[in-house]
């Protein structure tokens, strides 16, 4: 874990992952598949109370060496950079930036860059059906006029 640049208040958490292209720097254990390079969890470091994000990137022409499925929770993943295909129970879906899937736990899943570039992507992670108030549903706008330092 990566704890230099990260800065707490009594209401926030925030930490710079590096730039997209850092990314790769990141290393992690996974039990099973050994040392993992391209891929940093940040609930741990922001403590997060209702999901799981990491911050990933592939190198071109790699590809995940597993299948995968989850137990309860859904996956999100948002692709920023490159392209790739994921294939979920058997079906091929390219993916480049901008592109998002949500997949349900049972989905089996992998995925590779076939492009040129690394596949820069996040997964966030969640408990499916948890969600019970959203978007602008949950925020409160407060009578207070925004000012700035300077
Ligand atoms: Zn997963």
């Amino acid at each position: 874990m990566q704890n230099g640049n990260l800065k707490q208040g009594t209401h926030y958490a925030a930490y710079d992952s590096g730039t997209p292209l850092e990314w790769m720097d990141h290393t992690l254990e996974i039990q099973g598949l050994g040392e993992i390079r391209g891929k940093q969890f940040l609930k741990d470091i922001l403590q997060f109370t209702g999901c799981e994000i990491s911050v990933n990137s592939l190198p071109s022409g790699a590809s995940m060496p597993v299948y995968h499925q989850h137990q309860e929770n859904e996956e999100i993943y948002i692709f920023i950079q490159g392209q790739g295909q994921m294939q979920i129970d058997e079906e091929i879906i390219d993916v480049k930036e901008g592109s998002v899937i949500r997949i349900a736990p049972n989905g089996v899943r992998t995925w590779r860059n076939n492009g040129n570039q690394p596949l820069l992507y996040i997964i966030v992670q969640m408990r499916e059906n948890s969600l019970r108030q959203y978007s602008i549903g949950d925020g409160i706008v407060l009578d207070k006029a925004v000012t700035w330092p300077n």
